[in-house]
């Protein structure tokens, strides 16, 4: 009986937990400021968004001393549209995402949001204006209502069930034992993965930030889970700029643009009709690789 509870076994199996879910949690507390103010330049002002277009201007990143990870990269994403950055494992997707934020700094070049330099704004404006929906849906301990208004902390309760509504949540939150305030995470009700991600849209959604980062799960869930968790991004998306990395053929070929990265680079850009007709093109080869037939 004893084995079941051996330490070691739990602490191992929680690092991996937590391996996987700590940038995810971070890029999360960042958002909501729940982590006390990082280095502002004095001067700093409060971003105005009008548009909400973003633009990378030669950017390059590494990781502390190690190598580089972005190189130079120019891209323009288009206020109100969805952009979809594709492009093999390791090729520097994610990491632009979490340049947004300024959870990191570029070493090199700038990132504008209509056009002011994201360093320059003040950081609370900056996060303000953003919300992110991670690839592993992270639930914090507490009640399904607590885990949407993490989103912004001061939503009403009439506010918290409309996020849900469109993150097509509402029904299956009614449908627990004690609907919106049932406790979920370690010591509550087991949600399904497509339910999980649901209310991480959800808590997205009641931020209603004009940009919203989206970095989609590689792995599949069931084919009504998958339509569920469709339908609540695209009305996530509708309205704002959207960047999101995509995996899904479906979401990618929706895109009103994609960016094509490869070791840190953009390869190509363009719509899907258009990169999927380039002969030799790395969009065009990755595109057969995932048609089913
Ligand atoms: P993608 O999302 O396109 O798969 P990432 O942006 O996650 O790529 O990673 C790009 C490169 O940066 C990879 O080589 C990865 O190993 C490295 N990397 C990602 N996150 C970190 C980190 N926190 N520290 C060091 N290296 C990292
Ligand atoms: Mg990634």
């Amino acid at each position: 009986l004893l084995m079941a509870y051996d330490p070691a076994r739990r602490l191992a199996r929680l690092q991996v937990q937590l391996e996987r879910a700590v940038v995810n949690a971070r890029m999360i507390y960042e958002l909501l400021d729940l982590q006390p103010q990082q280095r502002e330049r004095a001067d700093a002002k409060d971003l105005v968004v009008t548009d909400a277009k973003i633009e990378l201007e030669n950017v390059s990143f590494r990781y502390g001393n190690g190598d580089e990870i972005l190189k130079g990269v120019n891209l323009m994403a288009e206020g109100g549209k969805t952009t979809a950055l594709v492009g093999p494992s390791g090729a520097g997707k994610s990491t632009i995402i979490s340049l947004l934020p300024r959870f990191y700094d570029p070493a090199e070049g700038r990132i504008l949001i209509d056009g002011q330099d994201i360093s320059h704004v003040t950081k609370a404006s900056l996060r303000h204006h953003l919300a992110y929906v991670s690839q592993q849906p992270y639930l914090f301990e507490g009640s399904i209502r607590d885990n949407i208004r993490y989103g912004r902390p001061e939503a009403t309760d009439t506010e918290v069930e409309e996020a849900a509504k469109l993150a097509y949540a509402h029904d299956f939150i009614l449908a627990q034992p004690q609907g919106y305030d049932t406790p979920v995470g370690e010591n509550g009700v087991t949600l399904s993965g497509g339910q999980r991600q649901r209310l991480s849209i959800a808590r997205a959604l009641v931020r209603n930030a004009p940009i919203l980062l989206l970095d989609e799960a590689t792995s599949a869930l069931d084919n009504e889970s998958e339509a569920a968790v469709q339908k609540a991004l695209e009305t996530a998306m509708r309205g704002r700029t959207v960047v999101v990395v995509a995996h899904r053929l479906s979401t990618i070929v929706k895109a009103d643009k994609i960016v094509v990265m490869n070791e840190g680079r953009v390869a190509e850009e363009g719509s899907h009709e258009a990169l999927a007709q380039r002969p030799d093109g790395l969009y065009a080869r990755l595109n057969n690789l995932q048609k089913p037939i």
